[in-house]
């Protein structure tokens, strides 16, 4: 059995990983907008300027970077999580995330059985209306 600082070690080294990851895409991105009005607009997606000023909807590249900060967003969050002792805790039965799964979804907030009851509910929901 490790212990949980181990397995907390081993989480926020693979967020980190991910977190390194989706920042040099990012930067490849940004390459693109190397000056002028674009370069202005890729900044501003990344410093979560009001985004609903920009239209970025027409230009893929610009999307893409609005989608890096999203998830570096969330990498943060997690990361902030993990600090709280938070982090990987099913936010329904308060049970352990497994490893596993987060590696596969490091944003899990659910265990995959509370997961699953949410998706059934939700399409029971769905049906419903
Ligand atoms: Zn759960």
């Amino acid at each position: 059995m490790d212990t949980e600082l181990e397995r907390r070690t081993r989480l926020k080294k693979m967020l980190n990983k991910m977190k390194e990851q989706i920042l040099q895409e990012a930067k490849e991105e940004m390459k693109k907008f190397q000056t002028g009005e674009k370069r202005q607009i890729a900044e501003a997606v990344m410093d979560d300027a009001d985004l609903s000023a920009i239209d970025i909807s027409e230009d893929i590249s610009l999307k893409k970077l609005s989608t890096h900060r999203d998830i570096l967003k969330k990498i943060e969050e997690a990361l902030q999580k993990l600090e709280d002792n938070t982090y990987g805790i099913c936010e329904m039965c308060g049970d352990e995330i497994p490893e596993e799964r987060l590696k596969i979804l490091p944003f899990a907030i659910y265990c995959r059985d509370c997961q699953e009851k949410i998706e059934m509910i939700e399409k029971f929901e769905g049906e419903e209306s």
